[in-house]
Order: structure tokens, then C-alpha cells, then sequence
């Protein structure tokens, strides 16, 4: 059974939802998944990895802090042993680290950021934005094995049947391990993962005016709040909100950008979002070229319309 090894990222043994998306993507290839996964609780993904396809888990021991290197080597020493074809993660943090190490440890030209993968005749073929999203390259590997990420909101989550055969490896070690890691202190959901984000810029006048904002994206209830790079630079919103070139890239199911004028910076982190709404008082604002929907007005007045109807129907709902 010619195999795909997926790393997946998981808190206590519950998988990131963009990993479960790149288990997804290997399941869509009809090769056999085989999910990774490390540090503590990792065996406690065995259920929610059956239910997402995984066909086998294969659990590294000894690995309670994190290490870069010690767990490309376990993702290498497991893709050997396995025979896997190919090796798949999100395209988050860990997923972009992870992806230089292993493919330089395997010889193999990583691609990364993928918006689309499929598989035909012992091929991969992915697409990839690039310039900014103004362009997609359509790109299939040469190399022996096949490595990439996958980014967040993009490929759909499997549904699997029995129970995933699962495997305890201990853990090559590493030369560099992650001590410690100071939470925000918050239980905010990331823009990158977030199905809705509602972005807000420049137009909102000053940090205050954000509170417009949240009020949409709490009564979304599902929604995460992001920001242009004039505001962040501003000190009105922190850095890990930022979407764009400089920020996150994000493919939310629903994009709302409020008082943003949509500069080619901006876009690049937004583009590939599913539905696009513009909130602008400026017709001519160059947002509205990508957008789906777009609203001309005042952000102060159109903002608290639309939370007060989502509110509403979620309530009928
Ligand atoms: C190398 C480089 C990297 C960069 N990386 C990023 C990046 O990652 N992300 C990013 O966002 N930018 C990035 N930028 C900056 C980018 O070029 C823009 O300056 C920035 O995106 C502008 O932010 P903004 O849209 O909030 O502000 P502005 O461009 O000032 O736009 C504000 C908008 O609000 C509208 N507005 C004003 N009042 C209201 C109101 N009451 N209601 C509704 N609308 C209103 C205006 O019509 C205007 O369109 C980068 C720039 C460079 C050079």
C-alpha cells in the first residue's frame, strides 16, 4: 500500500483543525494516511484521527518538548520506514519549519503554501499562489519523495471509518528543544484558522473604533479579528492579527475587510478567502476589485447593521 505521511499539529492529543485538513488533502490522493504526531497526549489523537481517515497514527515517544530538528528527523526516520511517497503538514509555523528540514534532509524540493493538491499516474501536482496572489503556479515534483504544506481553510476534512492502527516510535531527540511557551493569555481563535475574519483598517479612526469589530466577530461567534499593517504599525491592534505580505496569509470562508483600502500588501494575505465583503466609504477603493460584496458607507453606521442582523439570525437559527 503506497503510503502519505501527514504531521499533525494537536494540543493534548486534539488535532489542529489544519492539520486534520492536510490529512483531508492525503486522504483526497486515495493513497493510505498515515498521520505523525508528537509530544504529550499524542496518542490521544488516535480517535479524532480515525474519524478524519487516518488509516494508521504513529505516535513518537520521548519528545515532550518540541525540537525543530529532532522532529524532522522523527518525520524522516517514519517516512523511511513507511515507504511514504510523500509527506504533508499544514502550512503554519511549525508546518513551514518543518517542511525546510525534512525535504533538506530528504533530498527534496519542498513546496510550500499549496491550495490545491491531487495525485495521478505516481504524480503530485499542487497549485501555489505567488506575487503576492496575483499569479498561480501550477507545479508537480521531480523529487523521489513528495513534501509540502498545505494552507489553512483550503482543503476539506475527511471522514473516516474504524479505528487507526496505532504505532509507538521513540524519538530520534533533537539538538534544539523548545522549553517553554508563554500563552497570550486569551483563548482567541487565529486568523489563519478562523472560518470568518473581519479585518479592520485605517477607516476605523483610532484603536477604539476597533470595538465595531469584535462586536461583528463575536456575534459571528466564529469569527477571529485581523488588521491591515497601518493599524498594527499604529499600535492599534498586535502584530499576530496583521493579514498580508508582511502578516498572515488567510483563506477564511468568509473575509469581511472594514476601512481597508486594499492596498497589493494587503491582498496578498487575503485574496484566496472564499467570500470577500468590502465595508468603504471610497467607491474607487481598490478592495472592492476583489471583493464579492461590497458596501459603500460609512463603516461606524454599516458595521453595527450587520452585527445586529447577524445576531438576529443566529437567533432564528
Ligand atoms: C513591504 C511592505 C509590506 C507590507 N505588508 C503589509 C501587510 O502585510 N498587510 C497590510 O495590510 N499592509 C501591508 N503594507 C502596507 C500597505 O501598503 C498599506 O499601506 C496598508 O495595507 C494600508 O492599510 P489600510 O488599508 O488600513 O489604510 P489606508 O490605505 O489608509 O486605507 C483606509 C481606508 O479606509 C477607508 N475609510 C476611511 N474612513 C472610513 C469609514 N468611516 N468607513 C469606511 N471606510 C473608511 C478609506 O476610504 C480607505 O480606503 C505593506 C507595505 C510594504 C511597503
Amino acid at each position: 500500500m503506497t503510503s502519505i505521511l501527514v504531521f499533525v499539529e494537536h494540543k493534548n492529543g486534539a488535532p489542529r483543525r489544519a492539520s486534520l485538513e492536510a490529512l483531508g488533502a492525503a486522504c483526497a490522493t486515495g493513497l493510505t494516511p498515515i498521520a505523525l504526531a508528537t509530544g504529550p497526549g499524542a496518542a490521544n489523537a488516535a480517535a479524532p484521527l480515525s474519524a478524519a481517515g487516518a488509516k494508521k497514527l504513529v505516535v513518537v515517544t520521548g519528545a515532550d518538548s518540541y525540537s525543530p530538528d529532532g522532529a524532522a528527523a522523527d518525520v524522516v526516520a517514519a517516512v523511511k520506514s513507511h515507504g511514504a511517497v510523500a509527506f504533508l503538514a499544514a502550512a503554519s509555523s511549525t508546518g513551514k519549519d518543518l517542511l525546510g528540514r525534512v525535504a533538506g534532509l530528504l533530498d527534496c524540493a519542498p513546496l510550500s503554501d499549496c491550495t490545491s493538491l491531487t495525485y495521478a499516474g505516481g504524480t503530485f501536482t499542487v497549485q501555489r499562489p505567488i506575487l503576492a496572489g496575483k499569479a498561480i503556479v501550477t507545479a508537480q515534483s521531480q523529487s523521489a519523495i513528495f513534501c509540502a504544506t498545505l494552507r489553512p481553510n483550503t482543503f476539506a476534512v475527511a471522514t473516516g471509518s474504524g479505528s487507526a492502527e496505532v504505532v509507538s516510535v521513540a524519538s530520534a531527540g533533537g539538538k534544539v528543544t523548545v522549553t517553554g511557551v508563554a500563552a497570550k493569555g486569551d483563548a482567541k481563535l487565529d486568523v489563519k484558522e478562523a472560518p470568518v475574519v473581519v479585518s479592520g483598517g485605517r477607516g476605523l479612526r483610532e484603536a477604539a473604533g476597533f470595538k465595531i469589530v469584535e462586536d461583528l466577530a463575536s456575534a459571528f461567534g466564529n469569527a477571529a479579528v485581523g488588521a491591515s499593517r497601518a493599524v498594527v504599525d499604529s499600535h492599534w491592534r498586535p502584530h499576530g492579527e496583521q493579514v498580508g505580505q508582511t502578516g498572515k496569509t488567510v483563506a477564511p470562508q468568509l473575509y469581511i475587510a472594514v476601512g481597508i483600502s486594499g492596498a497589493i500588501q494587503h491582498l496578498a494575505g487575503m485574496r484566496t478567502s472564499k467570500v470577500i465583503v468590502a465595508i468603504n466609504k471610497d467607491a474607487a477603493a481598490p478592495i472592492f476589485k476583489v471583493a464579492d460584496y461590497g458596501i459603500v458607507g460609512d463603516a461606524f453606521e454599516i458595521v453595527p447593521a450587520l452585527t445586529e442582523a447577524v445576531k438576529k439570525a443566529k437567533a432564528a437559527n
